[in-house]
C-alpha cells in the first residue's frame, strides 16, 4: 500500500480548518516553537479592551464580565485544561523567568545537608542564570550546590534512566529538581511523572519549565504530582511577543502558610484588597503568588488563542495530529534526504513533541539555514549547528511539511 500523500492527510485532518483562525506570514511558518502565529481574533479581543479603556477609563477595572481587576481569572479554566490541573493550581501572571524565580523563592529551601539543585547542563540560559542566582542569594556557591546533568559522551539527548539515576545519586543532598518538559534545543520530551516520583522518593521538590511543553504535549501536572511549573505563552500558546507567563503550584502547596513567598497586593484577599490594609491575607490558591495587577492587553490576545485550543477539542486531538505529522515528517525526510540530514530528537514517540532538531551532515548548516530563509521558510537556527522546525498542529498542514522537505532537499547537497 502506498503511504498517504500530504494532500490526502490534509483532507483527512479534522483540525485542518483551524489554520484559518491564524494570520501566517508569507512563506512556510515552522517556527511556532519560538513565536506562535497571530490568532485573527486577537485583534477583536484587544480592541474590545481599547474600547472599554476609551469609554470607561479607570472604571474598566470594576465594570462588567471583563473587569480588569479579575481579568486573569478568564484564563484559569483554559490553563487548567491545557496543563491537566485544577483551577486553584494555575494562574496567568508575570513572565516565565520571573515565575521561575518566584517558584524558587518558595520551593528552594536549602538546608546545610540538602542544598543542591539538579538542572540540565544545556538548560536554557535564562533558567541557568535564574538557578545560579537563587543559589547565590541563599549564600551558597553554585560550585557546590548546582548539579548539571549531561548527555553521555558523544550523545545529544539525555537517557531518561540517567536522569533518574542522577536523582538517586544525589538523594541526600538534593533540594530541587528543575528540568524542562521539552528540551528547547533537541525537542526531547522528558518523563515528567517519573522524574516527579523519583524526586519525591528522595525528599526533593520537583519543578518543570514548560516553555516548550505547554500547548505541545497533553500534560497532566496534577496527576503527575509535579510540585510547581512555569511557562511562557508566546510560543505554542500564541499570545504574541512578551505575552504573559503562567504558573502551576500543586494543590497540596497552594494554601501552605509556611511557604516563603515574595508578596504583592495581587496575592491578597480579593474582597479586601482595595481597603488597602497592610496585613497580607493570602488567596488560598496559586493566585497568592501574583504580585501586580494583570497585563490585560496581553491577556486579551492570549484569550483569543486559548479559544482556538478549545475549538480543537483540547490537547488530545492536537497530540493525535502531532503524532501523524511526526510520522509523515520522518518518512519524507528519510525518502528525500536520507542521511544527509540527521534529526537529533529522540526516535521514540513518547520522547517527542512537534519540534524537530535537524542537523545537516555534509554541508554547512548555517548556509543551509540562510538558504531556507531566502526561500521564505521560517524556522530557526540554534548555535552551534541545529535548525529547529516545528509543525504546530493548530496551523501547520502536512503540505507545509512536504514543501519544507522539498526545499531542504533542493538546498542540501
Ligand atoms: C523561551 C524560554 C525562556 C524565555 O524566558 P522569558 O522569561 O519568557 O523571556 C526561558 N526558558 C526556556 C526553557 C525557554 O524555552
Amino acid at each position: 500500500m502506498t503511504p498517504p500523500t500530504a494532500a490526502e492527510l490534509d483532507a483527512a485532518d479534522p483540525l485542518a480548518h483551524l489554520r484559518d483562525e491564524f494570520e501566517l506570514p508569507d512563506g512556510i511558518y515552522l517556527v511556532g516553537n519560538s513565536l506562535g502565529a497571530l490568532p485573527t481574533a486577537a485583534r477583536a479581543y484587544v480592541n474590545e479592551e481599547f474600547d472599554r479603556w476609551s469609554s470607561l477609563g479607570v472604571e474598566g477595572h470594576f465594570t462588567g464580565r471583563l473587569a480588569w481587576k479579575d481579568y486573569h481569572e478568564l484564563l484559569t479554566d483554559q490553563f487548567a485544561a491545557l496543563t491537566g490541573s485544577h483551577a486553584d493550581e494555575v494562574v496567568a501572571m508575570n513572565s516565565l523567568t520571573v515565575n521561575l524565580h518566584l517558584m524558587m523563592v518558595s520551593f528552594y529551601r536549602p538546608t546545610a545537608g540538602r542544598h543542591k539543585i539538579l538542572i540540565e547542563g544545556h538548560a536554557f540560559p535564562s533558567d541557568h542564570f535564574a538557578v545560579e542566582s537563587q543559589i547565590r542569594q541563599r549564600g551558597l556557591d553554585p560550585t557546590d550546590s548546582l548539579i548539571l546533568l549531561e548527555p553521555r559522551g558523544g550523545e545529544e539527548v539525555l537517557h531518561p534512566d540517567d536522569i533518574l539515576q542522577a536523582i538517586t545519586d544525589n538523594a541526600d543532598e538534593l533540594a530541587l529538581v528543575l528540568l524542562p518538559g521539552v528540551q528547547y534545543y533537541t525537542g526531547q520530551v522528558l518523563p515528567m511523572a517519573k522524574i516527579a516520583q523519583a524526586g519525591h522518593s528522595v525528599g526533593a521538590i520537583v519543578g518543570f519549565d514548560l516553555a516548550h511543553a505547554v500547548g505541545n504535549l497533553d500534560l497532566r501536572l496534577h496527576d503527575w504530582d509535579v510540585d510547581f511549573a512555569a511557562w511562557c505563552t508566546y510560543k505554542y500558546l500564541n499570545s504574541g511577543p512578551g505575552g504573559v507567563g503562567g504558573a502551576f503550584v500543586h494543590r497540596r502547596h497552594v494554601a501552605d502558610p509556611d511557604l516563603p513567598k515574595f508578596l504583592g497586593w495581587w496575592g491578597t484577599n480579593k474582597t479586601t484588597r482595595f481597603e488597602m490594609e497592610t496585613e497580607f491575607d493570602a488567596i488560598p490558591t496559586v493566585e497568592s503568588w501574583q504580585l501586580s495587577n494583570a497585563p490585560v492587553l496581553s491577556m486579551a490576545a492570549l484569550r483569543a488563542s486559548l479559544d482556538v485550543f478549545e475549538k480543537a477539542g483540547g490537547m488530545g486531538p492536537l497530540r493525535r495530529k502531532t503524532e501523524l505529522q511526526i510520522e509523515f515528517f520522518d518518512r519524507r525526510l528519510a525518502e528525500s534526504l536520507g542521511d544527509r540530514v540527521e534529526n537529533i530528537t529522540p526516535k521514540a514517540l513518547v520522547e517527542r513533541g512537534c519540534q524537530f532538531a535537524l542537523r545537516v551532515t555534509n554541508d554547512d548548516g548555517r548556509r543551509v539555514f540562510e538558504e531556507l530563509e531566502r526561500a521564505r521558510v521560517l524556522c530557526d537556527w540554534r548555535y552551534p549547528d541545529v535548525i529547529r522546525v516545528a509543525a504546530v498542529p493548530l496551523y501547520n498542514s502536512f503540505d507545509d511539511i512536504d514543501r519544507f522537505v522539498d526545499i531542504l532537499d533542493g538546498i542540501v547537497r
